[in-house]
């Protein structure tokens, strides 16, 4: 089974839109890593695209700021006023929805997910040494992880950890990762709608691991739309530019 890997869309259409068109056909089922909104201007049109591909939907913290589930207080100034108005904007459906999603980590079909670290949603995993307690306590040999905004990850391979960075070369939208079947990975596919790796495209990852292999894809969308209708919506600016510069 090939698996859709989605994590930190944080609402914006244009750049889910543009994946799944990249993606079509290669996948049959999809997951999504949490923060499905919070800082863009499309959260009930992410949440029912989400929906309607039936991504198995893990919550991050901007879900649990935006439901209301935990106060914005402990966020920075402009992710409490972009999590306050999608709070606002939300249809009663999609608010519920995001009320309900499950605290990770969540297996699926042999391997897990989680949004931040494996014991902690809202850990952030850099470092390699911020990875070492999820990866021994790792319940299965791939778990993919999200929240850092950073496409990469950690392997766990005759007790040392490695780094894991993926230079996509040439034209190409995707490199291989080549899964080792006794070393213990964590994998981040990267964020969906606000890149923090230097690479303004859209990220994602498509995991075939019965074949023991994960793509993980960087596609170019059209950043401008995007921020005209933040703009419009009055959301702060440093959200708005931050996505012409993927940091
Ligand atoms: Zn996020």
């Amino acid at each position: 089974m090939r698996y859709l890997i989605l994590s930190d869309i944080h609402a914006n259409l244009t750049a889910l839109d543009t994946c799944l068109q990249a993606a079509q056909g290669r996948w049959e089922k999809a997951v999504c890593l949490g923060d499905v909104v919070g800082y863009g201007p499309d959260p009930n049109e992410v949440i029912d695209r989400v929906r309607s591909i039936e991504a198995i939907t893990i919550r991050g913290n901007h879900d649990k700021a935006s439901s209301g589930i935990a106060d914005a207080e402990d966020f920075n100034p402009v992710a409490r006023v972009a999590a306050l108005w999608t709070r606002e904007e939300l249809r009663p459906e999609n608010h519920e929805w995001l009320e309900k999603l499950p605290l990770g980590p969540l297996q699926v079909d042999g391997f897990h997910i989680v949004h931040g670290a494996l014991h902690d949603e809202d850990e952030y995993l850099l470092a390699p040494a911020q990875a070492l307690d999820s990866l021994a306590d790792a319940p299965s040999p791939v778990t993919f992880f999200g929240h850092t905004h950073v496409q990469g990850g950690f392997v766990l391979q005759d007790d040392k950890v490695g780094v894991l960075q993926f230079k996509h070369v040439g034209g190409d939208l995707f490199t291989t990762l080549d899964i080792d079947p006794v070393a213990t990975y964590m994998i981040n596919p990267g964020s969906v709608g606000q890149p923090r790796d230097g690479d303004t495209r859209a990220a994602f990852a498509i995991a075939d691991l019965p074949n023991k292999r994960v793509e993980l894809w960087r596609v170019p969308y059209n950043i401008g739309e995007v921020q005209k209708r933040m703009e419009k919506n009055g959301l702060p600016e440093p959200l708005i530019l931050r996505l012409s510069f993927g940091r």
